[in-house]
């Protein structure tokens, strides 16, 4: 990259280098205030499919992306990342690296953004009633969070300590929106301490084109939202169903052949139902830990390891193939956890099989296991 963010340019783009010290009335000014945002905001409908329950959110404004829109081409052009050159959104919070920095923003094309009447409503949204299809109001926040400043650094390349900084102040994000003081948001769970938890904070990873980063720099999505992803309410309804979470029925059932690593605190496996060639699920031991920032300092410091072992192997093993590394990973927190994070390698398309939830798969799990281990071998 020829040019990339220095620290003085991103200061001047910064709200707040520490998002801790900024009260969250003021972050919801900030966020429902921004023309940038507003300009692209999304329509706040969500609506469900009925037989399966996917949840669908609108955001027409979204296809006016300049890089949605442009004439498809791969690989972008090197020279020019929006990030890299300074032309985003305000900076939310900053923490210094060994060499360069990370740092978090709102997304300018948000999947969520404040509305200005929040409903009355119930946090179940099977329980939500909706004879006229009108779809249930959606709205939150929509940031984005940067493994580095440096364009070509992501956690497979850069050092432990700093990708640790990123962790942290990823876990820390986390806590600052789900234990916010206002009501903003529908209350989504009780603590034991009686601390109250106010929605749903989905993070994400999107990593190569093929699966969906449209963005080559490095990064994280968090949504904060009043809608709990499907996938998550899977999670809780998996729970009610078996009496257990779904990360200690997988560490109890999942074949010993299937482990990849053990980390101590946690344990990297390849699921015995595999949908893709070398999917993986880093579960965190103590299954009553359900969020990021719930996790001890020797917990956070072996997910990031793992974190890193596990992506550099992806990007290798794919790149061995003769593919063009792509990946999502997805951290399942929530009321319905056992804390897990999930790493979904493209390493096949969905075809319309996939789509009426047959999956058909070009390798197997004991196979994509192997692979795994000797790939962290080396
Ligand atoms: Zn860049």
């Amino acid at each position: 990259m020829d040019q990339q963010l220095s620290l003085e340019q991103a200061k001047e783009m910064a709200f707040s280098l520490n998002i801790e010290q900024v009260e969250f009335d003021k972050l919801l000014d900030n966020v429902a205030g921004d023309e940038l945002l507003n300009r692209y905001a999304p329509d706040g409908i969500c609506q469900i499919d009925p037989r399966n329950s996917n949840l669908v959110i609108y955001n027409s404004a979204r296809a006016k992306r300049i890089h949605t829109t442009a004439p498809a081409k791969a690989p972008e052009p090197k020279s020019f990342c929006p990030i890299c050159e300074g032309k985003s959104s305000d900076i939310l919070d900053l923490a210094h690296h060994s060499e360069g920095f990370t740092f978090i923003n709102k997304n300018l094309y948000p999947i969520f953004h404040p509305i200005d009447q929040i409903p009355d409503e119930n946090a179940d949204y099977l329980a939500h009633e909706d004879p006229e299809h009108k779809g249930r109001a959606s709205y939150g926040f929509h940031f984005l969070q940067w493994t580095s400043s440096l364009h070509d650094r992501d956690w497979q390349n850069i050092p432990f300590e700093d990708a640790l900084i990123t962790f942290q102040r990823l876990c820390k994000l986390e806590e600052l929106l789900l234990c916010q003081p206002t009501d903003f948001m529908v209350h989504s769970r009780l603590t034991k301490n009686d601390k109250v938890i106010s929605g749903y904070v989905s993070i994400i990873k999107n990593y190569g084109a093929t699966a969906g980063a449209s963005l080559t720099h490095g990064h994280q999505q968090i949504a904060y939202s009043n809608i709990l992803p499907q996938h998550f309410f899977n999670n809780l309804r998996f729970r009610k169903r078996m009496g257990k979470s779904f990360s200690e029925y997988m560490q109890e059932e999942n074949p010993a052949f299937l482990k990849v690593k053990d980390y101590g605190d946690l344990q990297l496996m390849v699921p015995y139902f595999m949908k893709r060639p070398l999917d993986m699920l880093l579960m965190v031991k103590d299954t009553k830990k359900r969020y990021l920032h719930e996790l001890t300092d020797k917990e956070q410091e072996q997910t990031v390891v793992a974190i890193q072992e596990s992506i550099k192997a992806i990007i290798d093993l794919m790149e061995g193939m003769g593919m063009t590394p792509a990946y999502n990973l997805i951290v399942n927190n929530g009321p319905g956890c056992g804390l897990y994070i999930e790493l979904l390698p493209k390493t096949q398309l969905m075809g319309g099989y996939e789509q009426i939830g047959l999956f058909v798969c070009q390798s197997n799990a004991a196979e994509s296991a192997a692979q795994l281990r000797r790939q962290l071998a080396c």
